[in-house]
């Protein structure tokens, strides 16, 4: 059947191959690319920041300049433009906002995402895009649709623009001092805003707002979507999110699988022959200063240093696991808490390595050279780290939550299927147990371990089938 074309303007903060922190820049990096299809063309649109590699810099062209109301103030956006594989990118640049020494943390940092917001939409009157969807994400775009409607509804431009909203991270969401409604947002007076935005007393909430404003609401994993309609996982936002169920759904995130790739790891091995993962594992081994060998099990944990990320667990059973036999190797940045906690571990035993550290090369040849990958996360919206995991046969050992629930199918000890180890509840032991159980696969059971590496490479984590769900609900809310 042949459908009308939908261009879609894809408003992001970050997305590799330009920036990326963590989740959303591999999302926004992906699934633009699998969303283009004769009938939907997605351009992307991003804020020009410092940290961007050079070699893109110079290859962006400068297309136009305008001025950005913001609450009493004009600020100056330049709009550069790039097409990389097949999309076009547009690059939002102000040096004020935009060059600074990192992405985020900063105290403007609500100022800085609502000057993007705006900006975007400013921009459609510069371009020669029109679109008819705009795919807002995370809190940094969250204003995108409520600025569409309080501020530029009635314009012919805008008037037929649908949104669609991702939450990636409900716990992230852009709660700032009710000031910044009038004195920013130049939403003051604004009734549907006020009350919409309206978070406690003296503050008021960027996501809660898209929440309310936008046309369709998604976010990254069935599970997910389901979990943060209830107060567990609803970070206060349960009660708004549960009142719309029926325009949020959940589609799982997939992977770039160009990028991870076993074949093209520094020794390269397939399901059909694993040799090249042995080799990977004792160079990673001797990388990280481990004692290589290959009937020690090695366990992996790539990630931000967070309570989110189960790290408590993990330090409740580092000990036992280091004691049999598990080499644990960390690569990460965060908390200086949990850095320093598992640098003294590391320090200590010879079975550990951490590396303190943001770094996408050693990250891969660490999915590469494992054999299993830790995620205790006390939540998880999707999580990419497992799904890469399991492309390169390293086995993820998880808690069954949001997407880590959706995409690792557990361990059958009778029948041997499965892709990969899980455990329910939050106490150190039921982590501990479930790495051990693991272990035991891997030196006993050979035959089963090897089954389920085959088992993990097999599934299917291209984003084709997400992509289509997301060009359904383009469809749906254009109808
Ligand atoms: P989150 O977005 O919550 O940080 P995700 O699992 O969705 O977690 O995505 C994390 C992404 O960031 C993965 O691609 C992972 O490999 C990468 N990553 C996390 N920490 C590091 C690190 N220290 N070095 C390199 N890559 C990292």
């Amino acid at each position: 059947m042949a459908y009308k074309k939908i261009n879609v303007l894809f408003a992001s903060f970050e997305a590799t191959p330009f920036i990326k922190t963590g989740g959303l820049g591999d999302v926004a990096g992906s699934l633009p690319a699998a969303l283009q299809y004769p009938a939907c063309e997605v351009r992307v649109i991003l804020p020009k920041l410092r940290q961007i590699p050079q070699q893109y810099h110079d290859q962006m062209q400068f297309l136009t300049s305008f001025g950005v109301p913001l609450g009493w103030r004009v600020q100056h956006c330049g709009v550069f433009t790039l097409k990389l594989g097949k999309i076009r990118y547009y690059f939002l640049d102000n040096e004020y906002y935009f060059y600074r020494d990192s992405a985020y943390g900063y105290g403007d940092d609500c100022e800085r995402v609502a000057y993007f917001s705006k900006a975007v939409l400013e921009c459609l009157q510069h371009i020669d895009f029109h679109p008819d969807i705009i795919h807002a994400n995370d809190w940094h775009t969250a204003l995108i649709p409520v600025f569409l409607r309080e501020q530029y509804r009635g314009m012919e431009l805008y008037d037929r623009i649908k949104t669609v909203y991702t939450i990636h991270n409900l716990k992230f969401q852009g709660v700032c001092w009710r000031f910044y409604l009038g004195d920013i947002l130049g939403l003051a007076g604004c009734k549907n805003a006020e009350d919409q935005l309206n978070w406690d007393r003296d503050a008021i909430n960027f996501m809660q707002g898209a929440l309310y404003y936008s046309d369709y609401i998604t976010t990254v994993s069935p599970t997910y979507a389901r979990e943060i309609c209830g107060s567990t996982f609803g970070e206060g936002l349960d009660g708004v999110l549960a009142q719309h169920q029926d325009r949020l759904e959940g589609i799982l995130n997939g992977i770039d699988t160009e990028k991870f790739d076993p074949q093209k790891a520094a020794f390269p091995f397939s399901a059909a022959d694993m040799s090249g993962k042995r080799a990977c594992k004792a160079a990673l081994q001797q990388e990280l200063g481990l004692p290589v060998r290959d009937d020690s099990p090695l366990a992996v944990l790539i990630s931000r240093l967070t309570d989110q990320k189960g790290l408590d667990l993990l330090a409740g059973c580092l000990g036992s696991l280091l004691y049999n036999n598990v080499q644990i190797a960390i690569l990460g940045t965060g908390d200086p808490h949990y850095e320093g906690m598992l640098s003294n571990a590391a320090n200590a035993n010879e079975n550990m390595a951490i590396r303190l550290a943001f770094d996408e090369p050693l990250s891969q040849r660490m999915y590469a050279g494992a054999d299993m990958l830790l995620m205790p996360s006390l939540f998880e919206p999707c999580g990419l780290n497992q799904m890469i995991a399991m492309a390169y046969g390293t086995l993820p050992v998880v808690r069954e939550t949001g997407g880590l629930r959706d995409s690792v199918i557990p361990y059958n000890q009778f029948t041997g299927e499965g892709t990969g180890f899980s455990f329910r509840g939050t106490s150190a032991w039921e982590l501990e147990n479930c790495v051990l159980t693991a272990a035991r696969v891997f030196w006993d059971n050979r035959e089963h371990w090897e089954r389920l590496q085959k088992q993990a490479m097999a599934q299917d984590f291209s984003w084709k089938n997400s992509a289509k769900a997301y060009r359904a609900i383009y469809r749906k809310i254009l109808a």
